[in-house]
C-alpha cells in the first residue's frame, strides 16, 4: 500500500486545490448546504496518477471503458468506483460486481440485463438513467420527453434501484439547459412513491460550477484534474 502512494504529482495536487476551491465557491453562491461528490474520471490516466488523487482525498473514481477498467483495477488504491461510459449489454457481466453505481443506463434492454446479472449475484444494483438533455442525435441517453415513462419502467425491475439521473449537456450550451435538467430531476423525484432518489450526476471539467448551481450531487472531472488526455491508438 505504501508504494501506491509514493509518487508525487505536483500538477494533480495543484489542480485538486483549484477544483476544491471552485466547488466551495459554487456551493456558497447557491446557498447549498448539502454535499457534492467529486469524481475523478480516470480514462487514459495511469494508475499511479489515479492513486495520487485518491491519496489527496478523492474517494470516487469514474470508469468509461470495461476493458480498460479490468486492466487497471488491480493497481488501484481502495476507492469507490462508478461506471459512467456507454455500456454494451454483453459487457454488463464483467462489471456487475465491481462497481457500485452505473450512471449510463439509457435503454430498457440494458436495464433488464443489469437486473438479470444483479439477481445472479444476489445484489441490488444502483443505477442512474442517462438523459440526453440537449436532444442531440449523436449522443446516447433518453430524450427528456420520455424520461418519466422510462424511469417508471425501471422501477418494475427488482434487482436495480434507480437513484437518480445523469446527463452530459451539449458542449458550450447555455445555463438554461442545466436548469431544465434540474427541473426534470425534481419533477421525477416528486412523483416517486418511495425509494431513495438523491443523485444528479452532471458537470465535467468545463462546466462543473454551473452544474453545482443547478443541483448536481456528483461532478465528474477528468482533464481539469489530470490534465489533457493522451489517447494512444488502441
Ligand atoms: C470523459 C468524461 C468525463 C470527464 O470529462 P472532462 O471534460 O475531462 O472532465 C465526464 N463524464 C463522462 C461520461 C466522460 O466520458
Amino acid at each position: 500500500m505504501e508504494k501506491l502512494f509514493s509518487a508525487e504529482f505536483p500538477d494533480i495536487r495543484e489542480n485538486y486545490g483549484v477544483i476544491c476551491g471552485n466547488i466551495e465557491k459554487a456551493m456558497a453562491l447557491s446557498n447549498r448546504r448539502d454535499k457534492v461528490k467529486l469524481m475523478a474520471v480516470t480514462k487514459t490516466v495511469p494508475p499511479e496518477r489515479v492513486n495520487f488523487a485518491v491519496g489527496l482525498g478523492i474517494k470516487l473514481l469514474g470508469e468509461n471503458r470495461v476493458q480498460e477498467y479490468l486492466e487497471k483495477r488491480e493497481s488501484y488504491a481502495p476507492a469507490e468506483v462508478h461506471f459512467i461510459g456507454s455500456l454494451q449489454t454483453n459487457k454488463v457481466k464483467y462489471i456487475i460486481d465491481k462497481v457500485s453505481l452505473i450512471h449510463s443506463v439509457d435503454s430498457l434492454h440494458l436495464a433488464q440485463e443489469i437486473d438479470r446479472r444483479a439477481a445472479q449475484h444476489g445484489i441490488v444494483m444502483d443505477i442512474l438513467a442517462e438523459i440526453n438533455i440537449g436532444g442531440e442525435e449523436t449522443k446516447g441517453g433518453i430524450l427528456s420527453e420520455s424520461a418519466k415513462s422510462f424511469c417508471g419502467e425501471l422501477e418494475t425491475l427488482k434487482n436495480i434501484r434507480l437513484r437518480g439521473l445523469m446527463t452530459i449537456p451539449p458542449a458550450g450550451c447555455g445555463e438554461e439547459v442545466f436548469a431544465r435538467m434540474q427541473d426534470l430531476f425534481e419533477e421525477i423525484k416528486a412523483k416517486r412513491k418511495g425509494g431513495l432518489f438523491d443523485t444528479l450526476s452532471m458537470g465535467m471539467s468545463g462546466d462543473y460550477q454551473t452544474a453545482i448551481k443547478h443541483g448536481a450531487t456528483i461532478v465528474r472531472i477528468g482533464s481539469a484534474l489530470f490534465g489533457q488526455r493522451k489517447y494512444n491508438n488502441k
